[in-house]
């Protein structure tokens, strides 16, 4: 393909796939801003009585597993629901051996392909699309070789029409891009874990931490903030949970007194949630809790967390992935520190000039009214670093990206885009672009 075209190619068909622990975020490049997104889940037809087989689609009960909207369908309709209801990415990594994670992943891919294909085949220029696949920086080597293999059995499917090279980038760089710094720090907080990332025209390995906890921990708080304000069965609902989360849940300036002055003047800090018609929770003598739904993201070690770990009311522990360890306690600021000293001295200056947050569990605002003691995720990390290293602080320049669960996409899109087609692929470094045919 000529250069000049190539660009005017791209243009329309490059496709973009961020795999996060909580939702997949998918689709072309013609999408401009927002990219569609459905849970990162599917539900395997395990289990299905006889009668309800009749009426599912063969190629469905072939294939034995549904994703996004199909799931709700067939939900009440398996026997062991929860069993069979599963969650491939943990901390953003699937194992090597676990198939079924490898087989809704797959599914994940078709159901975002299947939404555009049949519309893009259609026209006389199309010759497949250039996909971008966007996994954690933590991502061990064969996760990318196999999803390779996963889209090449795909296109295969699609008769060899669907797609036409394939790169893979690390969410992180990915977002640099969107933000086009070429120097900085990416802070990613995801739904499963949080990925800090010092990146100089390139993720700089050596500084990569990664925390072992996200958006997730705070809906296990908010679950224990449910049950000790009387809503015990409510508290076994995930969708319940997930919106008064995002509701209710704030970020103090400094906990213990935004936690007294709660206490002192409950109804300043009440809050009622409309579930549905039905369905409706009010915090009040519990309110000042919504401070520890933030909190947990940014400081697990805060003593007020101490009791609920202790009763295992909340799980929060290191894990090891291969050579690498999630920390499941240590706070951000602690975490941002130990990242920006793991990089050369030289380059450090330059890496902390430019923090960029993104990811869904940053997503926090301050309610009208409440600006004395709730802060957004920005001024949060700043006053942590400060209070630990108020020298560092001042140098600090921390921003937050626009779309916070979109910017991975986003510069997913952007690095297809602007990656040139004549880069091949490389075995070792798992860049440039993989042909298919
Ligand atoms: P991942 O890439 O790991 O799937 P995302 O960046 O998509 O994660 O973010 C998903 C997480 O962000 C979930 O835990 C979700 O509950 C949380 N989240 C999204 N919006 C908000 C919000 N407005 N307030 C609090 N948490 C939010
Ligand atoms: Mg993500």
């Amino acid at each position: 393909m000529l250069m000049m075209d190539e660009g005017k190619y791209k243009l329309n068909y490059v496709y973009a796939e961020d795999f996060g622990t909580g939702y997949f975020k998918y689709g072309p490049i013609t999408l401009r801003d927002k990219p569609y997104m459905v849970q990162s889940r599917g539900l395997f037809l395990r289990d299905l009585p006889e009668s309800i087989k009749l009426l599912v689609p063969r190629e469905v009960l072939e294939r034995g597993v549904v994703v996004g909207d199909e799931i709700p369908k067939y939900l009440s309709s398996i026997r062991d629901a929860i069993r069979n209801l599963r969650y491939p990415l943990k901390d953003g990594i699937i194992r090597r051996e676990d198939e079924d994670s490898w087989k809704i992943t797959k599914e994940l891919a078709r159901y975002g392909f299947s939404q555009f294909y049949s519309d893009f085949s259609r026209r006389s220029d199309f010759r497949g699309f250039f996909l971008v696949v966007a996994l954690s920086a933590l991502a061990p080597d064969y996760m990318r070789d196999r999803m390779i293999e996963i889209h090449k059995e795909l296109d295969n499917e699609f008769g060899g029409k669907l797609l036409q090279a394939v790169t893979i980038i690390d969410q992180p760089f990915a977002v640099a891009i969107a933000e086009k710094a070429v120097t900085c720090t990416v802070i990613e907080a995801g739904h499963g874990n949080i990925q800090l990332v010092p990146i100089s025209y390139g993720p700089i390995r050596e500084g990569i931490v990664a925390l072992n906890r996200g958006g997730s921990e705070a809906n296990a708080v908010t679950r224990e903030v449910l049950k000790d304000s009387g809503y015990g069965d409510l508290a076994k609902d995930e969708y319940v949970i997930e919106i008064v989360k995002r509701t209710a849940g704030l970020v103090s300036k400094n906990l213990d007194e935004a936690v007294k002055k709660a206490k002192e003047n409950p109804d300043r800090f009440s809050i009622r949630i409309k579930i549905n018609p039905l369905v409706e929770v009010e915090l009040k003598d519990t309110a000042w809790m919504r401070f520890l739904i933030g909190e947990v993201v940014f400081n697990p070690r805060h003593e007020l967390f101490t009791s609920y770990i202790q009763q295992g009311r909340l799980v929060i522990e290191d894990a090891t992935v291969g050579d690498m360890v999630f920390y499941g306690e240590m706070d951000l600021a602690e975490a941002l520190i130990t990242s920006i000293r793991r990089v050369p001295v030289e380059i450090q200056d330059k890496i902390m000039s430019t923090i960029i947050l993104s990811g869904g569990a940053f997503n926090w605002s301050v309610p009208p009214g409440l600006e004395d003691v709730a802060v957004n995720s920005v001024d949060k990390v700043r006053i942590m670093v400060s209070e630990r290293l108020p020298d560092l602080a001042n140098r600090l320049s921390i921003s937050m990206v626009k779309d916070p669960q979109f910017s991975v996409w986003k510069g997913a899109i952007i690095y297809g885009y602007a990656l040139p087609g004549n880069v091949k692929w490389n075995e070792r470094t798992k860049e440039g672009w993989y042909y298919l045919h």
